[in-house]
């Protein structure tokens, strides 16, 4: 039985959404095991996480360093390389931190390393994409020398959680010396179109299949028959039919709405980073194979430019 550990990210003192998921995956990986989570941070903002965290699971080990009060993944990596016990299983999230953070550390644990898990099965088995999503792969794992796992974001949905009386254990004084050769040394800010994306409740989102500029009013009307927004995927962005600022993904913006249509998306690991906090995803595509339907909770096998206005009649018949 390995020791199963859990990255928790937080951002300005809040858990990430993504805590909860790995939570889920760790109980799919080993029932009988009650992963450790790990909280990296400085300061107030790290205490926060930590009191946060004693609610969801049994222990939290705390690692402050002022080197930790930025994501930067190689001080956060040589801290975790003291504290973590051989044979660990580390389940981190497949988000720009984490691709940034757990290659380099299962090097340095000698631990096997299996990144963007879509599923976790008994008997150490797990499936990830291949080839932008083209095929998935189910293999089995030795952990017997440990494992670092990326877990892709949005696909382990949070069971309901038993609220439990956690205890913090402070392991800083096991990471004091770091030396690292990257600094941060500030923050830019994402800049912010002439509709906030990140901030909808409602996001019709857009793709390659919408097809041409024009075709984008009948995602528009949809959204304003719902009370949302457009958004789209990054080849929308790169035809110049909507503003960058539009644009979900790991190279775009983050978005956590209630509701998520992807109309005309495949379903790319790119697009799907950007999408946090378990939406309602609602998937329009003319192609049953396409990979967003795994993510879908209400899949729609369809022209897109015939169900859209038939979609919007019927929301306005509704709602007027
Ligand atoms: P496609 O993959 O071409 O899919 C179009 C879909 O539309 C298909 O599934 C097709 O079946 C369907 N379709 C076509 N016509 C119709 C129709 N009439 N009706 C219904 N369905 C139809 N991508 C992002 O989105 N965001 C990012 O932030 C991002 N960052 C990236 C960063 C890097 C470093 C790299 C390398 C790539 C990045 N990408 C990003 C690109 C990403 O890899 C994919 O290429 C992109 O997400 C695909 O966009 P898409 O789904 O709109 O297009």
């Amino acid at each position: 039985m390995n020791p199963i550990f859990l990255i928790a990210l937080q951002r300005n003192g809040a858990l990430d959404d993504t805590v909860a998921e790995l939570i889920a995956t760790a109980k799919t990986l080993d029932p009988t095991v009650q992963a450790t989570a790990i909280a990296c941070g400085y300061g107030p903002e790290l205490d926060a996480v930590c009191a946060a965290l004693t609610k969801s699971v049994p222990t939290t080990w705390k690692i402050s360093h002022e080197q930790f009060a930025t994501f930067n993944a190689e001080a956060i990596r040589e801290g975790l390389v003291r504290i973590l016990p051989k044979g660990a299983i580390v389940l981190v999230a497949h988000d720009h931190f984490g691709m940034d953070l757990a290659p380099g550390l299962s090097v340095k644990l000698g631990a096997a390393y299996v990144p963007d898990v879509l599923v976790v099965e008994a008997g150490q088995r797990l499936v990830r994409q291949e080839f932008a999503g083209q095929f998935n792969a189910r293999m089995e794992c030795d952990f017997s020398g440990g494992a670092v796992i990326t877990v892709r974001p949005g696909v382990f949905k949070p069971g309901s959680q038993v609220e439990v009386n956690g205890v913090v254990v402070d392991k800083s004084s096991e990471v004091s010396a770091i030396s690292v050769r990257r600094r941060y040394v500030t923050t830019i800010p994402a800049q912010v179109g002439d509709v906030d994306i990140t901030k909808q409740t409602v996001l019709v989102s857009v793709g390659r299949g919408i097809q041409e500029a024009e075709n984008i009013e009948l995602a528009q009307e949809l959204a304003d028959a719902l009370g949302g927004a457009v958004s789209c995927s990054r080849p929308v962005v790169d035809a110049k039919w909507l503003d960058k600022s539009r644009q979900v993904g790991s190279s775009g913006a983050t978005v956590s709405p209630k509701v998520y249509l992807a109309c005309g998306i495949s379903g790319s690991f790119q697009h799907m980073a950007g999408i946090k906090g378990s939406p309602f995803l609602v998937a329009i595509n003319k192609n049953p194979a396409a990979p967003i339907f795994q993510f879908a909770d209400v899949g729609i096998v369809d022209d897109l430019l015939e169900f859209l206005p038939a979609l919007t009649e019927r929301v306005r018949e509704l709602t007027e």
